[in-house]
């Protein structure tokens, strides 16, 4: 092979037209150099690999270029055109900020930027990753951005806006990047093998737009990668043996087992993915989008989220109309609860066999199945049950009985649900008591709106507005951590947490991290229900605040959160000298 060039350089865009996925952008672009409104400053925005480098330098070349041509767009013929694509013009200039962000680096380019160019009418400065400029490098580099000499343009490319100081950002014209969707990515790829005389599956190159997530620059470094791997013909399987993607092919068998409740059949293939050397995690996870994809072909409003190629999407299309919504619907509940809990799981094979028999069961006509359980919703039952007692205690008020009144609705036998409170689980803890009897809904359509009505029963009926302190809400959320049963970490977070009362009826948690947050966010009807009741007030709410950890909570012990507390504050420990006191 003589001198390689990879294709990201080889087939980068040298005119705005042949940019791929950022049309409007680049028409706004050239509409400012046709208009002549030039500004001075330009901030591109947008993840990597979408092509910010790659605008900034055709934009530093049209508006130099001396023969523009018709569509406003640079000639790449004359002496500035050639001598910008030949790497050597002298009225670009590029720094990384990522490697030169000292305050040295930016005096150095303001020096160059008084200099007018020789050829041409702009000197354009294209600084790279702007955000990881030193507080001094930036505050160094505002001058020269407040006062700019006419014949200088700035450029400023990021892949975080939200790290840039608002002093840069209102001086700038900011152009967002969008991620290049999968379409354009496959048609560009395409335009690329046929060039370089390669022969490409269409689904192929469909996965590894998809693994490219929007970016060219990586879509291209994987192309480059499968034809060193599959030489000329890249074939689907080439691709998912070298990308390590697991086959589309699985999750439609799988679907159709569950369809079928064929529970046997459903394990060997979830088997024969670990065995190819797959983790169950990535299984999961991808079963999740997959049963996404097929809910969002059932529907042609929806169908173009679907971002498959055209052989695949007739495929899921097919498989979409032998599924009905709430078949889907509850499926994707099943494969994203254990998606959720994996991480928490000892036994993480059988969490995933779990799933997949409830899966299985989800259409079983029978439903004499113990695993098909509504752990998401026990407020719903304790409400229905709740009603029930209401209708029964109170026979001459009228109040809406949603469990007799409602033909549709079956009453089933108490499923054997999962969710069982502790032993210790009393009548001053209503959440999620069961009381014997109690009633549960199986037909999914109705579950919302049955749980709706029967809230508001609840709220209306039997909690007052009852004022409480700080103390109150301690104690019933005390009460009400040891209501719940094992979950993981996010019960001993509620045991050892404290909510902290910001109105009269809105209280605040603080979490270290996003999962946490999460898994709260999932026993927030829970835990709003059980306070509302215990506290005798309708109306509390919570809001969650997710708080970076420093290193004081990190610290494990007392002595280390006190040993970081002195350091920050010195006098601490001439306090606990004088007054003999003890880290307890
Ligand atoms: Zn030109």
């Amino acid at each position: 092979m003589d001198n390689f060039i990879v294709s990201a350089r080889k087939y980068r865009p040298s005119t705005f037209n042949s940019v791929v996925g950022q049309l409007s952008l680049t028409t706004t672009l050239k509409n400012a150099i046709k208009g002549n409104h030039l500004a001075h400053a330009y901030l591109f925005c947008g993840p990597r690999g979408v092509g910010k480098t790659t605008c900034a330098r055709i934009f530093a070349k049209t508006i130099n270029c001396q023969n523009l041509t018709a569509d406003f767009e640079a000639c790449n013929q004359c002496e500035s055109c050639v001598s910008f694509n030949e790497q050597r013009s002298y009225n670009i200039h590029e720094l990384d900020a990522a490697s030169n962000n000292g305050v040295d680096d930016i005096r150095t380019l303001t020096e160059q930027v008084r200099i007018p160019p020789q050829i041409g009418n702009y000197s354009v400065y294209i600084i790279d990753e702007v955000h990881m400029l030193s507080q001094g490098a930036f505050n160094a580099f505002l001058k020269t951005l407040e006062e700019p000499p006419a014949h200088a343009i700035f450029i400023l490319a990021t892949t975080e806006k939200h790290k840039i100081i608002p002093t840069i950002l209102s001086r700038c014209q900011i152009y967002d990047f969008n991620r290049i969707t999968v379409a354009d990515t496959v048609n560009h790829l395409k335009m690329v093998a046929e060039k370089e005389g390669v022969t490409v599956d269409l689904n192929g190159l469909n996965v590894v737009a998809q693994k490219s997530d929007g970016g060219m620059r990586d879509a291209l470094s994987i192309f480059d990668q499968l034809v060193s791997f599959c030489g000329n013909n890249i074939t689907y399987q080439g691709v998912i043996d070298n990308l390590n993607v697991l086959d589309y092919e699985y999750y439609f068998r799988l679907v159709e087992c569950f369809l079928k409740n064929n529970v046997q059949e459903s394990l060997l293939i979830f088997n024969e993915v670990l065995n190819k050397g797959f983790d169950a995690h990535h299984f999961i996870t991808g079963l999740s989008s997959h049963l996404r994809d097929v809910l969002v072909s059932k529907d042609p409003a929806t169908i173009k989220l679907l971002e498959v190629g055209a052989d695949i999407g007739e495929r899921y299309k097919n498989q979409a109309q032998s599924c009905t919504p709430e078949f889907l619907f509850q499926a994707l509940k099943i494969s994203n609860d254990c998606d959720l809990d994996y991480r928490i799981s000892k036994n993480k094979r059988l969490l995933v066999e779990l799933a997949l028999i409830r899966l299985c069961q989800l259409t079983d006509e029978k439903k004499n199945s113990i695993l098909i359980d509504d752990r998401p919703a026990p407020i719903q039952k304790v409400a229905v049950a709740k009603a029930a007692e209401n209708v029964q205690n109170n026979s001459n008020q009228t109040i809406p009985a949603p469990v007799a009144a409602t033909p549709k609705q079956a009453v089933v036998e108490q499923p054997k649900a999962q969710f069982k409170p502790k032993e210790t689980a009393k009548e001053s803890q209503p959440v999620l008591r069961r009381p014997p009897g109690s009633i549960s809904i199986t037909s999914p359509t109705n579950k919302t709106e049955q749980t709706e009505e029967v809230k508001s029963v609840v709220s209306e009926k039997r909690i007052g507005n009852k004022e409480f302190s700080h103390f109150d809400l301690l104690n019933a959320w005390r009460k009400f951590s040891e209501t719940i049963p094992e979950l993981g970490r996010v019960v001993s977070f509620i045991q050892n947490t404290t909510p902290v009362l910001i109105s009269s009826s809105m209280f605040e948690v603080t979490v270290s991290n996003n999962s946490l947050e999460k898994e709260l966010k999932r026993l927030l009807p829970d835990i709003l229900e059980f306070l509302q009741n215990n506290l005798e007030n309708s109306s509390v709410r919570m809001s969650i605040k997710v708080v970076e950890e420093t290193a004081v909570q990190r610290a494990s012990s007392p002595e280390d959160r006190y040993r970081l507390f002195a350091e920050q504050n010195p006098a601490l420990d001439i306090l606990k000298n004088n007054l003999n006191l003890e880290i307890d």
